[in-house]
């Protein structure tokens, strides 16, 4: 049975907050097993927020947690980063509001994570296997989960925009290489005008095109594309991180089209809603690709 998994050693991050403009130190510790993942705002008081879908709040143009009045944003890529690399328990200390932004990707987390390395615990690991689709609609938006063996992911975006318009991508995302290669350089993406607007807001203040691709009228600002289809990636890396939040790792093929934060956190809300729908269990790894064995 594959078991439950913690960091070996703490990891340090630091860096910008995308909203805030401001230096966040994050910390992140071993944790005993069952913990989860658990953000701790170390400047009010230590509170905790577990990283769960009853802690969610409103998240549009990213996935918040929240607790008494006590709130971490833009926890997604770090989340997706934790979930690829199968690790199940930690404590993440940050001393503000929101995970830093680091390049607008899962990558520098990923490397840290990587760096620090994992360490076994001796209770298994819960699987949820999806025996029954689930699915949620919102006008054209939609997402839903269908059984399979492994975690799969379609995704399809459809903007009206040169440079942009239609993109999809189907990956398997067992296994910590498959993520390493196909999103975690996935860079987040955003238009120009939205930026601007965000900002007279007094939103999006440390936004700049060191920590997003931004799209203007003409085109792309940034100098090159990390991949040619960056943006559906990046999609797919959000919903790694968004059903993350399930608490436990999902075998199942996502099947999404143009949606976001607030309907794959529907998604997932939906699947514990279906308790005929999944069940929940240990797994061998059994049927996992041999890439993924490889790399997980
Ligand atoms: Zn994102």
């Amino acid at each position: 049975m594959l078991t439950r998994r913690t960091l070996a050693r703490d990891a340090k991050i630091e860096g910008i907050g995308l909203h805030t403009g401001k230096m966040v130190h994050m910390h992140l510790r071993p944790a005993p097993s069952g913990s989860g993942i658990v953000f701790v705002r170390t400047d009010l008081d230590h509170a905790e927020i577990p990283a769960t879908l009853a802690h969610v709040g409103p998240s549009f143009y990213a996935t918040v947690i929240g607790r008494e009045e006590v709130t971490v944003s833009t926890i997604e890529h770090l989340m997706a980063a934790l979930y690829a690399l199968q690790i199940d328990d930690v404590r993440v200390e940050l001393d503000g509001p929101e995970v830093p932004v680091m390049d607008g990707s899962s990558r520098p987390f990923v490397d840290a994570l990587r760096k620090a390395g994992s360490s076994e615990h001796d209770e298994p690991r819960q699987y949820i296997t999806i025996i029954r689709p689930v699915s949620v609609s919102h006008d054209e938006k939609r997402v839903a989960i269908y059984p399979c063996s492994e975690f799969r992911v379609t995704y399809a975006i459809d903007f009206d925009h040169p440079r942009l318009g239609y993109q999809e991508l189907t990956a398997g995302l067992w296994g910590q290489r498959a993520f390493d290669e196909k999103l975690a350089p996935a860079r987040t993406f955003t238009f120009e005008r939205d930026v601007q607007a965000l900002q007279r807001e007094g939103l999006a203040l440390g936004g700049s095109l060191d920590n997003a691709v931004v799209i203007g009228d003409e085109g792309i600002l940034n100098q090159e594309l990390r991949f040619p289809d960056e943006f559906v990636r990046h999609k797919m890396l959000d919903l790694t991180g968004d059903l993350s939040l399930l608490g436990h790792p999902v075998r199942g093929h996502v099947v999404a089209y143009r949606a976001g934060h607030d309907m794959h956190l529907r998604l997932a809300k939906r699947i514990l809603e279906c308790g005929d729908c999944w069940y929940l269990a240990p797994w061998s790894g059994a049927g996992m690709n041999h890439e993924a064995a490889a790399g997980a």
